[in-house]
């Protein structure tokens, strides 16, 4: 399925300011509403896309990926993104979106859900390096990464078992305090998270012995990251919900996973174009040659050295370069010409030199009048 775009489903222009984005997202929440909208499935679906272009336009951050990279930057080739979240994350991620909006609040979003507070793991930052190959073909990694993870002892809720709890005395579980105050437009009600149970509505009574009631553990977990052709130094991916798990099953973090390029032995990367430096001889210069580039995909390319080339010369193969992240063309291979001048010679070379320095070709008052050469340096005469 083809994503749309973050600025069109929220309406905004794509300079739009953060206030201009939250007042979109507000506006499309409340249209697609699942209160508003019982069992509209294709609702619950805009409902969802409105979140995802929020989650990512609201974060600078992840805001700047996207401008730069599409959605290749917030979400890599498939993995993660924001397809893991359901309705109740929205709520405990966006909730206060909706406050001022008589949503939510105490009657809940729907009979199950309440505005009862998720602990939300923190992001984890990791670096991967790739070789040329790798970038030229996109690339599954299998990377060990130490993290938080869910207590299996107690499934991360931090309790011994079910009975482990009891419903908060301060805010009756609903995880929430509601002050009223009287102003001279009538009463005002506000809400805020209650702080003897932290927003959970409920209080572990009996901690899980192996977390200590955190629900949570250091540990290292094998994780799969798709990393798509195209990608360069200092990018970086999202991988949504592969963080740092979350207290008491909280939402996880996200991972994010950044770019870095392993040198090359034989190219040097500009944007999606690779630089192939090829050394030649002087007489090869001269009289012409065929060159055999090394290919990024394998192989050689026989290149055509024409009579006369000059040191700096560049020479392009079109399409032999890396690819464009968004999926476009190819870059190109572009071969830099480097004409060798050996800085030891023998006698009879001496002697050989000497006689060629006589010829009124060899002659450099003749290099204005060469239209051949003087293309080449015009940019460093007037
Ligand atoms: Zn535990
Ligand atoms: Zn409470």
């Amino acid at each position: 399925m083809t994503k749309r775009d973050y600025y069109e489903i929220l309406e905004v222009p794509r300079n739009a300011s953060k206030e201009e984005i939250k007042k979109a997202y507000r506006k499309k929440a409340l249209q697609y509403h699942p209160d508003r909208n019982p069992g509209d499935k294709e609702a619950e679906e805009k409902f969802k896309e409105a979140a995802e272009a929020y989650d990512v336009l609201s974060d600078d951050e992840k805001r700047r990926r996207y401008d730069q990279f599409g959605h290749a930057g917030v979400h890599g080739s498939g993995s993660g993104g924001f397809e893991g979240f359901d309705i109740n994350d929205i709520f405990s991620r966006f909730g206060d979106i909706f406050a001022d909006f008589g949503f939510g609040g105490f009657g809940g979003f729907g009979s199950s859900t309440s505005r009862k507070r998720v602990h939300k793991g923190t992001n984890l930052r990791i670096k991967v390096k790739l070789n040329y190959q790798e970038i030229l073909n996109g690339v599954e990694k299998k990377i060990k990464v130490k993290k938080l993870v869910s207590c299996s002892n107690c499934h991360g809720t931090g309790a011994k078992d079910s009975n482990a709890y009891r419903t908060c005395p301060t805010c009756n579980g609903s995880g929430y305090i509601t002050r009223i105050t009287r102003t001279i437009l009538g009463h005002m009600q506000s809400t805020s998270p209650c702080n003897t149970c932290n927003g959970e509505g409920k209080i572990i009574t009996n901690k899980c012995s192996y977390c200590a009631g955190e629900g949570i553990v250091y540990d290292e977990e094998i994780i799969t990251i798709n990393i798509p052709a195209g990608v360069a130094e200092g990018m970086q991916l999202s991988l949504s919900g592969k963080g740092n798990a979350a207290k008491h099953g909280g939402i996880p973090g996200d991972l994010i996973v950044q770019i870095e390029e392993e040198k090359h032995p034989d190219f040097i990367r500009e944007d999606n174009n690779l630089i192939y430096n090829l050394i030649i001889s002087i007489p090869q210069a001269i009289l012409g040659t065929t060159a055999e580039i090394p290919s990024i995909d394998g192989g050689k390319i026989k290149l055509k050295i024409d009579p006369g080339t000059t040191s700096g010369k560049l020479l392009r193969i079109r399409g032999k370069g890396l690819p464009d992240v968004h999926g476009y063309q190819r870059g190109d291979l572009i071969v830099r010409v480097i004409v060798y001048i050996p800085t030891n010679i023998s006698k009879e070379e001496r002697k050989l030199l000497e006689k060629l320095d006589e010829s009124d070709n060899f002659n450099p008052e003749n290099a204005k009048k060469d239209k051949n050469f003087f293309e080449h340096f015009k940019k460093y005469f007037s």
